[in-house]
């Protein structure tokens, strides 16, 4: 069984929908197929202008029951075009399928996906061509939610998951991932392979190729994915889980937030007090830095006073003699401030061990209260937070080494990871 998923552009135009129904129709000659599709092109951007020429204020839910309609015009055409070709085929919508979400407008999450039927079609020979990006609510209105934007590829290897499916392919409009978005950096490079953790990082950072959620599914579930192109027959890249470990139990996407708690407890700080603001001072202290090759994790540059900064950076504790050096001969070439009130620039070190703890899960996206949780629970346990890094799947924070294993077990516990 495979599941095939076709984003938008790929199935852009009737032209395009056929070349993608060949591509089915032959898959289909010696496997069970499951078509996943977008909504055509552009078109959820043109329902989601339409609503704001109505609505500065769109209800969630109504929104949801406008931009589920994308998905609902290509299923049709796509199956159309396979039975014009002689290849039986059903379109089905999410609500059709059974794919149940939490009753969350405009950004629900999977929590199940009934198989019955689609097995049964399945089993009659037909390819299913399921409408991406949409389901319908566990609660009893059965309300049809949506999955976020760039949802399809999720609704795809959610699929794949419960039916367990021999892998997942994600057909697109470019040859595969690329080390960055290929339409700002033209030479950007394919990658043949990379990691499920590699690739959770950059599409949480930005790149749309893949939905975060979708990553979390296929590696909690040991799917393989494949990104390759709608158009050529060139391998794309493989995305590649690590052996499957623990399943999920709450529902098909992770309902927990956070998938691990992480330390580090091997560092240093310094920092670079009262310096003059204007362009290139990090530009200078930074490269005389990595000239050094030393490794610098944190960086947090925050504002002393009007013009005046404070940049303070962490480095592992063997590192911190140099960059102490390398600060030291940087900070006469900063400026003065010439200001007996705010005072001079100055190095301070913090020798005194530091360690970073963090937690990480793509379940965070889009829940801030994550953060807050990990602070009060910081508080709660009496530990002080020193310095604060977060990224859309990360928060770190760093504080005294001593209370690192404290840190850790609060956190476990707080966000259920033991
Ligand atoms: P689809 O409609 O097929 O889901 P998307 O537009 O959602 O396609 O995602 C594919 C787009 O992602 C590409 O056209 C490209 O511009 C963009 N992109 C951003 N970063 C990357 C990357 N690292 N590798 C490949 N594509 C990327
Ligand atoms: N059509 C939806 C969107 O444009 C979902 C998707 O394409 O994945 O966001
Ligand atoms: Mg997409």
């Amino acid at each position: 069984l495979i599941v095939q998923k076709y984003g938008g552009t790929s199935v852009g135009s009737v032209d395009r929908i056929q070349t993608v129904a060949r591509r089915v129709a032959q898959t289909a000659q010696d496997h069970s197929v499951v078509v996943v599709v977008s909504a055509m092109g552009k078109t959820t951007d043109g329902l989601v202008k339409l609503a704001q020429e109505i609505s500065s204020h769109p209800s969630r839910r109504e929104m949801d029951m406008l931009l589920s309609t994308g998905e609902q015009v290509t299923i049709a055409l796509m199956s159309m075009a396979l039975q014009e070709m002689g290849q039986p085929a059903i379109s089905m919508t999410g609500a059709q399928v059974g794919i149940v979400t939490e009753a969350e407008h405009s950004r629900a999450r999977i929590l199940n996906i009934q198989t019955e039927r689609l097995t049964r079609h399945l089993k009659e020979g037909k390819v299913v061509v399921v409408a991406g990006f949409q389901g319908i609510s566990d609660r009893e209105e059965l309300e049809i939610t949506t999955l976020g934007r760039g949802g399809s590829d999720t609704s795809a290897v959610a699929l794949a998951a419960a039916l367990q499916a021999d892998r997942c392919e994600i057909y697109t409009d470019v040859p595969g991932i690329l080390t960055t978005d290929p339409r700002i950096v033209p030479k950007a490079q394919l990658m043949d392979e990379i990691t499920c953790d590699e690739m959770l990082e950059l599409a949480s950072l930005g790149a749309k190729v893949l939905h975060p959620r979708a990553v979390e599914i296929a590696r909690n579930y040991g799917i393989p994915l494949v990104v390759r192109s709608s158009w050529t027959d060139d391998p794309g890249t493989r995305v590649t889980s690590p052996p499957p470990e623990v399943r999920p139990v709450e529902g098909l996407e992770l309902v927990r937030p956070v998938d691990g708690v992480e330390f580090d407890r091997d560092q240093a700080a310094v920092s670079l007090l009262r310096i003059p603001d204007r362009p290139g001072i990090a530009a200078r202290l930074f490269g005389g830095i990595a000239l050094q090759k030393l490794n610098v994790d944190l960086i947090i540059q925050s504002i002393h006073e009007a013009n005046i900064n404070d940049i303070t950076f962490t480095v592992t504790h063997n590192c911190y003699k140099r960059a102490i050096a390398v600060a030291d001969a940087i900070l006469p070439t900063l400026g003065r401030n010439n200001d007996p009130e705010i005072g001079e620039p100055e190095v301070r070190g913090y020798d005194s061990p530091i360690a970073k703890v963090s937690i990480v899960g793509a379940g965070m996206i889009g829940r801030p209260k994550v953060a807050s949780q990990m602070f009060r629970t910081l508080a709660e346990a009496g530990i002080n937070i020193q310095m604060i890094s977060t990224s859309e799947v990360k928060v770190s924070c760093v504080i005294d080494a001593n209370e690192c294993d404290r840190a850790v077990a609060a956190l476990c516990q707080t966000f259920d990871v033991l």
